[in-house]
C-alpha cells in the first residue's frame, strides 16, 4: 500500500467496515500541521477498494493544498464511503460512519461532498461532534454555493486585472459552463458589475432562470468551451481541461469552481503554452471550505469569512506573478507555495517543540 502512487506524505489511512450496516468506508488523514485535517465525506460506488483508497489519499493531499492556500487553520483529509449514493442510504450506514470519525479523536473534521446532503451529516453528528456542513445549529454555516461564487468572482477579477489589465468587469463576456448552485450566484455576481454573459445547462429550468434574470445568452453544453469570451468559467464538471478541449478554447482566461478541472497536471502546461491564464480550481473556488471552516472551528463568524473569501483575489494574484516570472504553469506554482505554507508551519512547530 505504502508503494501506492498516491500514498504521498500521508499521515494517517483508515479503514473502516461495520458488518451490522454494511458501511465500507476509508479516512485519509494528509497533513495536521496546520491544524485538524478538515475535507468533505464523499459517496461514491467505486468499482473496487482500492479506487476508493486512491481516491480518498488523493482528495485528502487537495484539501491540504486547498485550506493551507486559503490560510485556514486546517490539515487535509477526506473520507469515502464505497456505497450508491441513491440506493445505499441507511440511517444505521451514516450512525457507524460517525463512530469511525469519532474514534479518530478529532484528527479528522468530516462535511459534505459528492452524494451526500445536510440530511446525512445531521445522522453523522448524532455520534460525533466532528461534523461540518449542518444548516442548522450553534454555528452552523449553511449552504457554502454562496461562498465559493463570491470567491469565484473575486478570482475572475485577479485574472482580468493580470491578464488583460482592467480594474472592471463591465462589458466583458463571461461564458460560465453549469449554472447550478455556484454557477448562478456567481451570474448574479456578474451581472451586477455588467458583464455580458453566455452559459450552458443541461438542466432547462437552470437555463430559463439565467436568461431570466441575468438576460444570459444560451449555447449548447458542447460549445461552451469554445466560445468567444473574455473568461471562461467552468462550473460543472472535473477533467474538462484536455487534450479536446483546450486547442478549442477562444479565451485567454479560465477561472471557475468546478473540482479537478486539469485532466491531468501535464494540462497546465498545454494551457500556458496556449497563452492562457488558468486560475488553479482549489485556489479560486475555496470560498465554501473557508465558510465550512468557521463552522468547523467552532466559532462562526461572517465577516471574518467574507474576508478569508474575498482574499482569494490576492493569492491568485501572488500565484500568476510567480507563475510568470517562473515560466511555469499556476497549478504547479500553487502546489509548490501549498507545500511551502506546509513545511514552513511544520518548522516553526518543531523549533517550538
Ligand atoms: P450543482 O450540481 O448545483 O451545479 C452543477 C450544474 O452543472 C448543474 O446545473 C448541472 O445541470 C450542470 N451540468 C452538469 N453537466 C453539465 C454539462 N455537461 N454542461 C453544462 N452544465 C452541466 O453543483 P455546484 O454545487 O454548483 O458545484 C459546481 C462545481 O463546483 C462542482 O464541480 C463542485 O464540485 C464544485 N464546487 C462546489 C462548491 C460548492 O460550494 N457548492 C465548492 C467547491 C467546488
Amino acid at each position: 500500500m505504502i508503494e501506492q502512487n498516491q500514498f504521498r506524505g500521508h499521515e494517517q489511512l483508515a479503514y473502516f467496515h461495520d458488518k451490522d450496516s454494511g458501511l465500507k468506508a476509508f479516512i485519509a488523514v494528509h497533513d495536521t500541521t496546520l491544524g485538524p485535517a478538515a475535507g468533505g465525506c464523499r459517496m461514491w460506488p467505486y468499482a473496487n477498494e482500492m479506487d476508493a483508497l486512491n481516491d480518498a489519499l488523493r482528495l485528502a493531499r487537495g484539501m491540504s493544498y486547498k485550506n493551507a492556500m486559503a490560510g485556514l487553520p486546517l490539515g487535509g483529509g477526506k473520507a469515502v464511503i464505497i456505497a450508491n449514493s441513491k440506493t445505499d442510504k441507511t440511517e444505521a450506514l451514516f450512525k457507524a460512519f460517525g463512530r469511525c470519525v469519532d474514534s479518530l479523536d478529532g484528527k479528522y473534521i468530516t462535511a459534505e461532498d459528492v452524494g451526500m446532503t445536510t440530511k446525512d451529516m445531521k445522522l453523522i453528528a448524532t455520534q460525533t461532534k466532528h461534523v461540518a456542513g449542518l444548516s442548522h445549529g450553534d454555528h452552523a454555516s449553511g449552504d457554502p454555493s454562496p461562498f465559493t461564487a463570491r470567491g469565484i468572482y473575486n478570482g475572475i477579477r485577479a485574472a482580468v486585472k493580470y491578464k488583460l489589465g482592467r480594474e472592471d468587469l463591465a462589458g466583458l463576456t463571461v461564458a460560465v459552463q453549469g449554472v447550478g448552485h455556484v454557477g448562478m450566484y456567481l451570474c448574479e455576481y456578474l451581472h451586477a458589475d455588467g458583464v455580458k454573459l453566455i452559459v450552458s445547462d443541461i438542466v432547462q429550468e437552470h437555463l430559463d432562470e439565467a436568461v431570466e434574470r441575468f438576460d444570459a445568452k444560451i449555447v449548447p453544453p458542447h460549445e461552451i468551451l469554445a466560445v468567444k469570451a473574455d473568461v471562461v468559467s467552468p462550473c460543472a464538471l472535473g477533467a474538462i481541461l484536455n487534450d479536446e478541449t483546450i486547442p478549442h478554447f477562444n479565451t485567454s482566461i479560465i477561472a471557475g469552481g468546478a473540482n479537478n478541472q486539469l485532466a491531468n497536471d501535464s494540462h497546465g502546461v498545454r494551457l500556458l503554452d496556449r497563452g492562457i491564464l488558468y486560475a488553479p480550481d482549489y485556489v479560486i473556488n475555496a470560498g465554501g471550505i473557508i465558510n465550512v471552516s468557521g463552522e468547523a472551528t467552532g466559532n462562526y463568524d461572517l465577516g471574518w469569512v467574507n474576508r478569508k473569501v474575498d482574499d482569494i483575489y490576492h493569492t491568485l494574484l501572488h500565484i500568476f506573478e510567480r507563475a510568470d516570472t517562473e515560466e511555469r504553469p499556476t497549478n504547479v506554482v500553487a502546489d509548490e507555495m501549498a507545500e511551502e505554507i506546509i513545511a514552513k508551519a511544520r518548522k516553526k512547530k518543531l523549533s517550538a517543540a
